[in-house]
């Protein structure tokens, strides 16, 4: 097994850092005094045709795999750019995976070239007030009507909206009580964010998030049966596909939040000095960021073995993925926590940037998917054990 970059992956990570070197700490400090979004360092990812990486060359992507990817993730993650592997997730995961997994010739052709070219904007609607992570409980309904789909319902946490070119919408198109499985009659729909028949308001958050987030209200929105992304009925199962990947790369955000905090923690113990040395010579400053680079070191490998593995067709992918996603997101809170500490006093100022690392990253061990779904995963489906909740 070979775990040095091959020449690629080299000339991969130069050409990301070309880009984002030039947004280091003091770009993202006014994007985040500020609240607006880091538009030109997206503009400038999509010129590179970055969103585009993992994307069929045929659609205007780099071809790429996903080992690849991370690769090209974890180089913005080294460059402070962390921030921007949300808006990857949305628009090359959301959209860009789930079109080349699941898409008709016709959509692939409409809408992979803007996203890998582009850099367009997709949000995904899934998540529901009441249903949360029992994503099967959704009860946003999709009425056939003629060659037309009637939705309506109400969506909660959609990232993105406001910027939003696309929205994947998950409805239930048959009812819960008449499916055999629970996870059968949900579809995708590929619908405008700005129809007038959706209604959206941001959630007012009381941390920071590079992507705001949306509550939704959707009356008598009218879908062509057209825009039906994959099968009717068949769309949990395709969301599940995608989620592969997703893991993946929601996993490099928590990872990537935290190793911001922990490089800036460990700056900060080599310069703050108040006794006669700096509070990096103390054991009890040092070992806990040590501690926290061999946990982030380990997510590293983790993630890119999850990737390895799905581009290479392993049964076991789901397992491994999942694996990654808790290791990242926990390195990531302990490391974003151990510099909080570093910190001292100044980690609760704005100008220090840590305390938006340290919430992030605390956030990214609950969504996409919380590490409490991830080990009744493995409870159940890898070690056996009986199911340990309901429907
Ligand atoms: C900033 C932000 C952005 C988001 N963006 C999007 C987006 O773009 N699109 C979208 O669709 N959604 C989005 N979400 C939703 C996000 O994916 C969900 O919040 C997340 O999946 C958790 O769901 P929930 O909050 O409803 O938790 P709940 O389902 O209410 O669960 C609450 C807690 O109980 C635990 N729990 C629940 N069931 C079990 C069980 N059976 N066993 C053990 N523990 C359990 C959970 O792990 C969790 O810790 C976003 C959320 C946030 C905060």
């Amino acid at each position: 097994m070979d775990f040095e970059l091959s020449e690629d992956h080299k000339l991969m990570k130069r050409g990301v850092k070309d880009i984002a070197s030039q947004y280091g700490v003091d770009y993202w400090q006014e994007v985040h005094e500020t609240g607006r979004q880091p538009t030109e360092i997206f503009d400038d990812l999509a010129k590179g045709g970055w969103f585009g990486a993992p994307l069929p060359v045929e659609y205007g992507g780099q071809g790429l795999n996903l080992l690849d990817t991370v690769i090209v993730l974890e180089a913005l993650c080294d460059e402070h750019c962390w921030e921007t592997t949300f808006r990857f997730t949305m628009s090359t995961v959301f959209g860009g995976i789930s079109l080349v997994e699941n898409g008709t010739v016709e959509q692939k052709e409409r809408y992979i070239p803007e996203i890998a070219e582009d850099g367009a904007v997709w949000a995904l609607g899934m998540t529901e007030p009441d249903a949360g992570l029992n994503s099967a409980r959704i009860s946003t309904f999709a009425e056939k009507d003629g060659d037309e789909f009637v939705i309506n319902g109400r969506k909660q946490w959609i990232s993105g909206m406001e910027f939003a070119d696309h929205l994947l919408l998950i409805a239930r198109t048959t009812p819960y009580d008449e499916v055999d499985n629970r996870f059968d009659g949900l579809t995708m729909f590929i619908v405008d964010p700005n129809d007038p028949a959706i209604e959206y308001s941001e959630i007012p958050l009381d941390m920071y998030y590079t992507e705001p987030t949306y509550d939704l209200f959707i009356e008598d929105l009218h879908v062509h049966e057209d825009q039906v992304l994959g099968e009717v009925g068949n769309g949990l199962y395709q969301v599940f596909g995608m989620l592969n990947v997703e893991r993946v790369t929601a996993a490099i955000s928590g990872w990537g939040a935290g190793k911001e905090a922990l490089d800036r923690g460990v700056q900060y113990a080599k310069d703050r000095e108040v006794w006669s040395e700096p509070i990096g010579a103390h054991q009890a400053i040092q070992h806990p960021l040590a501690e926290a680079h061999t946990k982030i070191e380990s997510a590293r490998t983790q993630l890119r073995k999850a990737a390895w593995k799905y581009d290479n067709g392993a049964e076991d992918v789901g397992e491994t993925a999942n694996i990654a996603k808790y290791l990242a997101a926990q390195a990531g809170w302990e490391a974003a926590e151990a510099s909080m500490s570093v910190h001292g006093g100044m980690s609760a100022s704005q100008e220090m940037g840590i305390a938006a690392c340290w919430g992030v990253a605390r956030h990214q061990r609950t969504g996409p998917v919380s590490e409490e779904m991830i080990l009744n995963h493995i409870g159940q489906h890898v070690l056996g054990l009986p199911r340990s909740y309901g429907n």
